[in-house]
């Protein structure tokens, strides 16, 4: 029925967020299905329909969502050919989790775990002990590592337990702290190109009579955020994209399963008013706000102390219609960061959590002026950016 003219429609209610699949279909759930398979003690198969095999490759490829590859049949021919049934695999979409952001999908992808877990639930998050803000992909200000993130990666588990374990990635990674905490156990290999990367990976694929390989791609994401998704640059990512996984999947080792899949999709952004709303000029958005955390579509709202009744009851109101708006009770409550939240995580997660329902983002022009300026977005739970691609080759 709709509503009369004269009548505010409701706010979206929390429990309208399409809450990420934890524990069966997410980016969390798909190692320790893997290595599960392998014989790895410890990990049990949580993704149902995945058949175990010896030598397993993971190739992450930031940035492109299962809707992508699902509009964009030409320029993808291959990746398109494996969403539904062919060469003897599957595939379907899972979820990256909540946010949709790359350092928190790929600390679930390493860790096996959801992000109220691993404790890297955002972008940019508040730690707790220094109260200032800290961005999670570049890993600034610096935080120890182990202390931050204090759980083993499957990667060290499975190489512990004897299955050969590699990560294929670009060099300048080897060393930082979010390959530290996320993606690192058994060797790196840091390969400049996209070529060099899918040929490595087959190799060490067939090093192991048991093995694991991760490799990844990044420049679809980059594409999508300065010239927007669908653009002629970020189509030219994806027909190289498309070409190094078929590079890969043709050589693969005997016994091998290889699975393509991404840390989120990306959704573009109109540039108006209306659907940029920038923090750093809104008096009412600001009023009792401490720290801006997050980006554009997954914000944590860190609110002054005694204030947090009221930042949630003004961001609700002003924002309610376009944005799922939870307390951080509300959100941990309902599962956004995975079934169960860490104590020392809990002081990461905003006073309040906004999330973007609408083609809206919520900028920062003063404090992140580089941000703010991205055509292409993502981190909330809309499909688009929350559904990833599984797409399975078997030799
Ligand atoms: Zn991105």
């Amino acid at each position: 029925m709709a509503q009369p003219a004269w009548q505010d429609p409701a706010p979206l209610g929390i429990g309208t967020a399409p809450v990420p699949e934890y524990g069966s279909g997410s980016l969390a759930d798909l190692l320790p299905t893997l290595v599960a398979g392998q014989g790895v003690a410890g990990f049990t198969p949580a993704i149902a329909e995945l058949t175990p095999a010896d030598r397993n490759c993971v190739f992450l490829i930031d940035g492109l969502g299962w809707e992508q590859i699902r509009s964009h049949p030409d320029e993808a021919p291959f990746l398109h050919s494996l969403l539904h049934t062919s060469r003897g695999g599957t595939g379907r979409p899972i979820t990256a989790g909540f946010p949709a952001t790359t350092a928190t999908s790929l600390a679930s992808v390493g860790t096996g775990l959801p992000p109220g877990e691993h404790g890297l639930p955002g972008y940019t998050v508040r730690n707790p002990e220094t109260g200032a803000l800290m961005n999670q992909l570049r890993w600034r200000p610096w935080s120890e590592p182990k202390v931050w993130q204090p759980y083993p990666t499957v990667f060290t588990l499975a190489d512990a337990a004897g299955v050969r374990t590699a990560q294929v990635s670009a060099p300048a990674f080897e060393q930082t702290p979010l390959t530290k905490v996320a993606l690192s156990g058994g060797s790196f290999l840091g390969r400049l190109t996209g070529e060099d990367r899918m040929d490595v990976a087959a190799e060490r694929l067939a090093a192991g009579d048991r093995s694991l390989v991760y490799t990844y791609y990044s420049e679809v994401d980059g594409m999508g955020h300065r010239f927007g998704v669908d653009s002629d640059a970020w189509r030219g990512q994806l027909m190289h994209v498309d070409g190094l996984a078929r590079r890969l999947a043709e050589q693969l080792p005997p016994r091998s399963a290889l699975y393509i899949t991404a840390d989120h999709g990306m959704i573009d952004i109109p540039f108006d008013e209306q659907s940029r709303i920038d923090f750093d000029e809104d008096w009412e958005l600001r009023a009792g706000v401490a720290l801006l955390g997050g980006e554009g579509r997954a914000r944590h709202v860190y609110a002054v102390p005694g204030a947090q009744a009221d930042v949630l009851a003004v961001w609700r109101e002003v924002l309610g219609e376009q944005f799922w708006v939870a307390s951080r009770d509300e959100a941990v409550a309902a599962g956004w960061f995975g079934p169960r939240v860490d104590e020392r995580v809990l002081g990461r997660i905003g006073d309040v959590v906004a999330a973007a329902h609408d083609d809206v983002v919520i900028t920062a022009s003063d404090n992140e002026p580089h941000e703010s300026a991205m055509v292409g977005m993502h981190g909330s739970m809309t499909p688009v950016e929350q559904l990833v691609p599984l797409l399975e080759v078997r030799s």
